[in-house]
């Protein structure tokens, strides 16, 4: 059975898979996957959720909002100037960081606690 995950922030997870907000996927058992979990880049799902899946690239999604977000984000109808985009961006950050922060103390320089930090 493969294991269904879901995307709690953007990021690309393969050279040809990115994936986006509240975006469900089947985990590749990769050397990096404990990490991204541990991290909070994304989250194992129980069962098989109901998906809300994207018409143009039949991505699949947990809810409709995640659906439009990544509709409005990767299948824009206009053409985003620089600006727009880079407005968007921010827009994107501020939102994450306040709904699904990543889960810094759990990177391993902190779970060893003291103040010599190693790099990873
Ligand atoms: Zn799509």
């Amino acid at each position: 059975m493969p294991k269904l995950f879901a995307a709690r922030r953007p990021f690309d997870y393969t050279d040809d898979v990115s994936l986006d907000q509240g975006q469900v996927f089947e985990i590749l058992g990769r050397r990096n996957d404990e990490v991204l979990i541990r991290l909070g880049y994304c989250e194992p799902l129980t069962g098989k959720p109901k998906t809300s899946d994207c018409r143009l690239c039949s991505g699949k999604f947990l809810d409709e909002p995640s659906l439009n977000r990544h509709g409005r984000k990767r299948h824009p109808r206009e053409e985003r100037t620089p600006h727009q985009e880079d407005a968007l961006m921010d827009t994107e950050e501020k939102r994450l960081a306040e709904t699904a922060p990543l889960y810094l103390d759990k990177t391993k320089a902190s779970q060893k606690g003291s103040g010599r930090q190693k790099r990873a």
